[in-house]
């Protein structure tokens, strides 16, 4: 049986290449979110388009990376180093990034900013014009083509202008602001405009989907409607579509005997405390400087529990270059050494923080040992982490503690306990709440999170938006 094409389009492949030689590369699969959601998918014929995250000037590595990565069913989109600064590091990191996620940025930066503005968009235009010429080399008819996130807003339009007939999806990882915070930025019509020209556009939750519809009536006049945007008879679906995980493959994953050692080791090493646990990239959004200050005034305030809990706190880096998460980590740095100082003893201290990232099976383990999950997001699309907690906790049925402006508040609140990351008395009480819990609570309060986590699946994610896109074009073509 013939299986539909799926063309996934994003700013990154799900390969990190090494070159060997001139003409031969490495290539290591990395498992992200996406990448094992449509692993999962098997009623596709799926293919990737996106950057491989390398510069290859020459043509000879560029043929060389191609047909490698052809093997892993990926097809290169080559950006020169210029275009990465201006377009990746720029438009996208500098300006969407923060703008999307409600972050002001410092004045001088916010100047600077300002005056690049122009050559930053142009540059953004051009790269999605070259993840359109890519697609258009290999589109075959028939094809579904989802092009992702915040980088490539202006690929739907591009890819609409070369084949009007091409049916294209746009989903957004991050959140979609308020129109109030969007209407600052100076090319938000244009922005607008092209990502209309998908036959299906997609948001973690409602929320997103309505503040996006919002500012395409404020900002184009356009109509709003229950079914998405429209204009002069031509309909834009929008709707919400909430990513979920693998989940089989955590629960799978603690069967492992290595993985099994791991936690009998951690179990050891933290008998007699309680461990709270925090994983995240180390990123303004996550809000690391609130939860290590907030769990400060819990231990403040609950001296008896001073020996018997410990907070884990894995920041992964990112975006090392950039004076503001420079900033962050020595800001990190510095909380955390003062409350070690002030409430450690020669033998114990009560957080142990690591500029790291760990492998699958270690993280696993991790969640598998927790007791409270602490995870305070200033903002998050979604929030991933949240859910793989879940997935691993069926023994523990620990408790998680999570902010109300992560997208998984949306999905997970009723089994969680949400919080406020910017009110410190309340989340300190909460640290308070969730340690003591009785187990009765505890089990309830999972239940109903790992019932969702194990329905609402990426896999299932990835087929309701792809089915939601072929019915949306024929829907469209039966009303001409
Ligand atoms: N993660 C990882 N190694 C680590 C820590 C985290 O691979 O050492 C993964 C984690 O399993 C999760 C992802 O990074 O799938 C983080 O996703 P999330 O949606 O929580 O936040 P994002 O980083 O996308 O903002």
């Amino acid at each position: 049986q013939h299986k539909q094409r799926l063309l996934v389009v994003a700013n990154r492949l799900p390969v990190s290449a090494v070159r060997r030689a001139e003409d031969s590369w490495s290539l290591d699969i990395s498992a992200g979110g996406l990448v094992s959601a449509l692993l999962g998918v098997k009623e596709f014929e799926t293919r990737w388009i996106g950057w491989a995250g390398v510069n290859v000037p020459d043509e000879t590595g560029q043929r060389a990376l191609a047909k490698a990565l052809a093997e892993k069913r990926c097809i290169p989109v080559f950006l020169d180093e210029e275009i990465v600064h201006q377009y990746y590091n720029g438009y996208c990191n500098n300006v969407l990034w923060p703008l999307f996620h409600y972050l002001g940025l410092p004045q001088e930066d916010r100047l600077a900013t300002t005056r690049s503005f122009q050559s930053q968009f142009d540059a953004y235009k051009r790269a999605n014009q070259m993840f359109a010429d890519v697609v258009s080399q290999h589109y075959e008819e028939g094809d579904v083509v989802w092009c992702h996130d915040y980088h490539l807003m202006f690929l739907p339009k591009c890819l609409k202008d070369y084949n009007h007939k091409m049916k294209v999806g746009w989903f957004l990882h991050t959140p979609f602001p308020s129109s109030e915070i969007y209407r600052t930025l100076p090319s938000r019509s244009e922005l607008l405009r092209s990502v209309l020209a998908a036959d299906v556009v997609g948001f973690h939750t409602y929320d997103y989907a309505r503040h996006f519809v919002s500012a395409c009536t404020r900002i184009l006049g356009f109509e709003g409607t229950p079914e998405g945007v429209e204009d002069q008879g031509k309909l834009t679906r929008v709707a919400a579509f909430p990513i979920g995980i693998d989940s089989d493959r955590f629960t799978r994953a603690l069967e492992l005997p290595q993985v099994q050692n791991h936690v009998r080791d951690l179990r050891e090493r933290f008998a007699g405390r309680k461990v709270m646990l925090g994983v995240d990239r180390l990123d303004m959004i996550k809000g690391i400087p609130q939860k290590i200050l907030a769990f400060e005034k819990f231990l403040e305030e609950n001296p008896s529990w001073r020996d018997k809990v410990v907070l884990l706190q894995i920041a992964v880096p990112t975006r090392t270059d950039v004076p503001e998460y420079q900033k962050l980590t020595s800001q990190v740095h510095e909380i955390v050494g003062r409350i070690n100082g002030r409430f450690g003893t020669l033998t114990a201290v009560p957080i142990h923080h690591l500029d790291r990232s760990l492998d699958f099976h270690a993280l696993c383990a991790l969640y598998a040992v927790t007791d409270v999950a602490l995870i305070t997001s200033l903002r998050d699309g979604m929030n991933l982490v949240s859910y793989e907690f879940v997935a691993c906790q069926e023994q523990k049925k620990g408790v998680l503690i999570l902010s109300e402006f992560a997208g998984a508040a949306q999905s997970l609140g009723a089994g969680a306990l949400l919080v406020n990351p910017w009110n410190i008395t309340e989340v300190a009480n909460s640290i308070g709440y969730a340690l003591n819990m009785s187990p009765d609570e505890r089990e309830k309060r999972h239940r109903h999170n790992f019932a969702h986590v194990t329905t609402h699946t990426a896999q299932i994610w990835a087929e309701t938006f792809v089915s939601e896109l072929n019915d949306t074009v024929v829907e469209a073509q039966l009303r001409t």
